[in-house]
């Protein structure tokens, strides 16, 4: 049996950072699904599909096939046979996944995929539907995350550090509207799994919610709780 921690929150909160630095300390593979909506949504992009046009999406989307593969630990998502981590970041693609990832017919074709990894594998996997749905049995879960304001703050720091141009209040905008989307969607909603331990990173260093997030793990497994 594998060991698997699920971390689930909204967009911002920290999650594939706090992930990475924990796979390394625990000796596990990352597995960023977000990245695998964001393959998807990129065929979509390239294909000129429009982001209010959920029937054509969901054709188009039966021509995308999703691989990954881990090289020097690092997660790789292939779309298509091509190495496409290079163009998953942006906020365009990132709008797209969260339009396209509220279809049934995607969401399930993505799940299998991600369980076939856990099966054989140790992780930690983060996402919104981790806990609630992917890996009902996880060993661990957590529920990260933090106010929108922080989570626009540190996105709006990023940006203007890259020196591109941008703005405080849309950002909160768009995060607040991600967020509302993700919640209130039919299949798999983001939701704090029951058994979830909530982390608030509003007020942490990432050193801090790591620790904070180690420490529940080591705590699970000697079952204090
Ligand atoms: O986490 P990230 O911002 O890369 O995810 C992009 C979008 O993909 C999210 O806004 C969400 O709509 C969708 N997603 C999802 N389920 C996951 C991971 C991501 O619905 N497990």
């Amino acid at each position: 049996m594998s060991y698997c921690v699920a971390i689930d929150g909204p967009a911002g909160a920290g999650k594939s950072t706090i992930a990475k630095e924990i796979a390394k300390k625990m000796r596990l593979i990352y597995v960023d699904t977000g990245a695998m909506y964001r393959a998807m949504a990129l065929y979509l992009v390239r294909q000129n599909v429009p982001k209010d046009d959920l029937d054509k999406i969901s054709e188009v989307c039966e021509e995308a096939e999703i691989g990954i593969c881990y090289e020097n630990g690092e997660q790789v998502v292939y779309l298509n046979g091509e190495n496409v981590n290079p163009f998953l970041r942006t906020e365009e693609v990132g709008e797209m996944a969260s339009v396209m990832s509220t279809l049934k017919s995607v969401r399930e074709k993505l799940v299998r995929l991600q369980r076939r990894l856990a099966e054989t594998t140790d992780v930690i996997m983060d996402g919104r539907d981790i806990g609630t749905c992917v890996l009902p049995n996880a060993d661990v879960k957590i529920y990260l995350t933090a106010s929108s304001y922080v989570r626009a703050k540190r996105r709006f720091d990023e940006l203007t550090e890259k020196g591109e141009p941008c703005n405080f209040d849309e950002i909160e905008k768009a995060i607040i509207e991600r967020d509302h989307r993700d919640m209130t969607r039919a299949e798999s909603p983001l939701r704090k799994a029951e058994d979830a331990v909530e982390v608030d990173s509003s007020y942490l260093t990432i050193t801090q919610v790591v620790d904070k997030i180690v420490r529940i793990c080591e705590e699970k497994k000697k079952g204090f709780f």
